[in-house]
């Protein structure tokens, strides 16, 4: 019988029976994870604060045929605040979301990991703008995915004008004036900012300050990017920020 510790950050949790809970996790060790987390909805259960959604909690998981069972667990981080806080609640959920469709069981992704993990940290803090935050994390991901955009040079031809500012999707980064068909015209300064995110630590990147029309040139950008080399992003998670209002989320 396996008995195995590993840190975790719980993805989804259903409820299961009376008291049991049956949890999504994305471990360190073991990628994504099914387990139960038995009699964690009753009173006093030191495994509830770690069944939560978004809970990052140190777990010993138990393998029993094709499901781990929670034998202990102890909780890191809970983001039980993001819960009252709608706008940053629907942001978790959507990057939670394309973490899930992304991680598979016994596939580590420590650069996942970290990424959502500080992600998820930036979007308890009030003063990080957190439509920002969700572009650059959809940048860092595709770089991790093994879709990161080229944008110091003509990714079609391989010059490096001074000025780069169309982006192409098919091709896959930057364009200059003369490869630029079916690419989108952006402004210099999102170029920048992609380049600035990509080199960057997340929570380095929180700091920059984005004017809003930048931000929505990123949007514009992250979203056909995704939707063009993610083939199982799961576009009911997407729409689901359209009924954000707060975040002015404007995904159509
Ligand atoms: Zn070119």
């Amino acid at each position: 019988m396996m008995i195995l510790n590993t840190q975790g950050i719980v993805l989804k949790s259903v409820r299961y029976k009376e008291n049991d809970l049956i949890l999504t996790i994305f471990t360190k060790k073991l990628g994504k994870v099914s387990a139960l987390a038995k009699g964690a909805k009753k009173n006093k259960s030191s495994l509830l604060p770690c069944s939560q959604i978004f809970s990052y909690s140190d777990y010993t998981l138990k393998k029993q045929k094709d499901m781990y069972n929670i034998n202990q667990a102890s909780c890191i981080k809970s983001f039980f605040d993001l819960a009252y806080d709608i706008e940053a609640f629907s942001y978790a959920s959507y990057v939670s979301k394309i973490v899930e469709n992304s991680i598979f069981e016994n596939q580590t992704n420590n650069k996942l990991f970290y990424l959502f993990l500080n992600t998820l940290n930036l979007y308890t803090k009030k003063d990080v703008d957190k439509r920002y935050i969700t572009r650059a994390f959809e940048i860092k991901y595709l770089d991790v995915m093994g879709f990161r955009p080229i944008i110091n040079r003509c990714v079609s031809c391989g010059i490096m004008p001074k000025k780069l500012n169309h982006f192409s999707i098919i091709e896959g980064g930057t364009v200059c004036e003369n490869c630029n068909d079916n690419s989108i015209k952006v402004d210099v300064t999102t170029i920048r900012l992609i380049e600035y995110i990509l080199n960057n630590d997340i929570t380095v990147c929180s700091k920059a300050k984005v004017s809003k029309y930048i931000v929505y040139e990123l949007e514009n950008i992250t979203r056909k990017y995704l939707i063009n080399y993610i083939d199982n992003l799961n576009l009911k998670s997407l729409y689901f920020l359209k009924d954000v209002k707060k975040g002015g989320y404007n995904f159509e």
